[in-house]
């Protein structure tokens, strides 16, 4: 079959890999309808050390089951399914709390032998507890925002939720990147009524503006925080959902976050460090945030999106083939398109 492969910064390959197979009684093979190119895709674009071979890439798929393992029940062949970006067997006992990003049997895609998603096909690991079956055709025109359950809308929700978003918190979205935009509709749908969008690329803050964001700051660094700041009576918002992952927009949200408020982090860290010297102690902030069990929230997230309550399949605003995808992520990293959908 067809896969992704990244041979090192900005070499990304689309090459023939072994065909996937079941190997373990708890395996699924699914082939792929929709993937798409992350954001964190784009870290190892922009450094990876060229190491001579090609390593998969993709994290974000769904797709139609074609078999299954001896051991895999509650699916079929024919049954579409969404994949969270981190396979578990949503069993043990930090998958029963919600943390399927800590399974003790659990693993990401792309790595130890595992396939990536921006390929032909996937050998799905744990495929019980990882693939959510979703009750629409190969054909829906859902698919877009069904593939956001993959990744970028339960990590705006994640976001949302560990900050205690909900109608009486006003809240501050640092970042205007897919998931940064999936975060104002997180904030939006738990019932925020202030939602304050910083983002300079105005096609995507316009965008979070009908997700649900009331007001859009494009400066940045002190003179945005000084703006927001300004916007909420001096004292900035009760949540601030950091979407970036750069130090900058760290420093923004503490910036912005109200005495006793929360920062919470969804971005990918590239930075070691976070404030919390004496006077971050003073104001009682709270830093929370992390790595999003996508798993966990996927069921409470479905209906809205089936009953058109949400669309945050409106991310997508290029849609490639798979013999495209490097083009996919050449345009990402030049900030030319949001987020690229993957049609293989
Ligand atoms: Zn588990």
């Amino acid at each position: 079959m067809r896969a992704t492969l990244i041979y090192g910064a900005g070499d990304v390959r689309v090459e023939n890999v072994p065909d996937p197979a079941v190997r373990e009684p708890t395996d699924a093979l699914v082939r792929v309808l929709r993937a798409c190119i992350c954001g964190s895709d784009l870290w190892p674009y922009g450094s990876k050390p060229a190491n001579g071979h090609g390593d998969r890439i993709g994290h974000e798929f769904l797709g139609v089951v074609e078999q299954t393992g001896a051991d895999v029940s509650g699916l079929k062949p024919g049954d579409v399914v969404v994949a969270p970006f981190v396979w578990a067997d949503n069993t043990c006992d930090f998958c029963r709390e919600g943390l399927q990003t800590s399974c003790r049997h659990g693993g990401l895609w792309a790595r130890d032998g595992v396939d990536g998603g921006q390929g032909e096909a996937v050998r799905v690991p744990q495929a019980q507890g990882t693939l959510v079956k979703l009750p629409v055709g190969e054909d829906s025109a859902l698919l877009p925002s069904l593939l956001t359950l993959s990744d970028v809308l339960p990590t705006g929700h994640h976001c949302a939720v560990t900050a205690g978003v909900g109608p009486r918190t006003s809240v501050t979205v640092i970042g205007d990147g897919a998931v940064g935009l999936s975060a104002v509709l997180a904030a939006k749908r738990l019932g925020a009524e202030r939602i304050i969008l910083m983002g300079r690329h105005k096609d995507r803050t316009d965008l979070g503006r009908a997700f649900g964001a009331t007001d859009v700051v494009a400066e940045r660094g002190e003179e945005g925080a000084e703006k927001v700041r300004e916007l909420t009576g001096g004292d900035g918002t009760h949540t601030v959902l950091e979407c970036v992952g750069l130090k900058p927009a760290i420093d923004t949200a503490f910036g912005v976050v109200r005495n006793g408020g929360t920062v919470s982090r969804v971005g990918a860290p590239q930075y070691p460090d976070v404030p919390a010297d004496f006077g971050v102690f003073l104001r009682n902030i709270t830093l929370t945030g992390g790595v999003a069990p996508a798993r966990a929230y996927i069921e409470e997230l479905l209906p809205d999106i089936l009953e058109g309550r949400i669309e945050p399949g409106r991310v997508f605003d290029r849609s490639v083939s798979l013999d495209e995808v490097p083009d996919g992520y050449r345009a990402m990293a030049d900030r030319e398109a949001l987020k690229v959908l993957v049609r293989p």
